[in-house]
């Protein structure tokens, strides 16, 4: 068995070597280990080996997980569906949201933050499947614009799911898509630079090649998890 801060180590070298195959700065892409469903004894393992930023995808376990609040050098980043309701208790506890992906989404925020502002991805679903959150490309701009323009947001980047395909092809298909779909806004000068949260435990390096910034990875570092992923990507959201 090898121990939790060698698979980190592992994931963190893979992701070097990705860059350099790609001709990018490793210090360019971010690592977030994706603790869903993970007990916070692990998180804390994970901490004590220097690690700072975690993915959860729900409200609940969030709150439930760090009920003694964050540790100040940790951030937690909220990837998973966002409903209105849970927006109050969620944003105390996080430092992003990459998971945007309706204007009603953001007139909560806004009606809920107060005078802090927050990190925010705006979630695409690339790969057209219905059991996907996410705006479509085709809505993306019409998004972008209102979260750019909210003082209680500051527009991070584009965050997508790709397809789980076995065709490598498919896959770069969705992120590379989303590149272009951010490159559409700088060109536009709705922001100055943004960022591409994509790629998972099963594709992190084909995004990095295509030009992630931050990659979520799970499984990879903590093993499987017993909830399966449909759990999380319910059908017709
Ligand atoms: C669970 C999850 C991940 C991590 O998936 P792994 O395959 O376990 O690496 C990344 N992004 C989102 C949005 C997730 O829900």
């Amino acid at each position: 068995m090898t121990s939790l801060s060698q698979r980190i180590e592992d994931v963190r070298r893979r992701i070097d070597s990705a860059c350099v195959r790609a001709g990018r700065r490793p210090e360019d892409v971010e690592l977030m280990l994706v603790s869903k469903t993970v007990e916070r004894e692990r998180i804390d393992e994970a901490i004590a080996a220097g690690h700072t930023l975690f993915g959860e995808n729900r409200v609940q376990e969030i709150v439930a997980k760090f009920s003694d609040g964050v540790p100040p050098q940790v951030r937690v980043h909220l990837i998973g569906h966002l409903q209105t309701n849970k927006v109050k208790a969620v944003l105390p506890l996080v430092d992003a949201v990459h998971s945007v992906d309706r204007t009603s989404l953001v007139e909560e925020i806004e009606k809920r933050s107060g005078d802090a502002s927050i990190d925010a991805y705006l979630q695409v679903n690339t790969s057209g499947e219905s059991s996907k959150f996410g705006v479509s490309p085709g809505e993306t701009r019409r998004l972008a614009e209102r979260m750019a323009a909210s003082s209680s947001l500051r527009l991070r980047g584009l965050m997508t799911i790709a397809l789980f395909d076995a065709d490598e092809e498919r896959v770069r298909s969705c992120f590379r898509l989303l590149r272009e779909l951010r490159d559409d806004l700088v060109e536009r000068g709705i922001a100055d630079s943004l960022g591409l949260s994509m790629g998972m435990s099963s594709d992190f390096e084909a995004a990095i090649e295509e030009g992630a910034t931050v990659v979520r990875v799970g499984t990879t570092v903590f093993g499987r998890r017993d909830t399966p992923d449909s759990a999380y990507w319910p059908p017709n959201p």
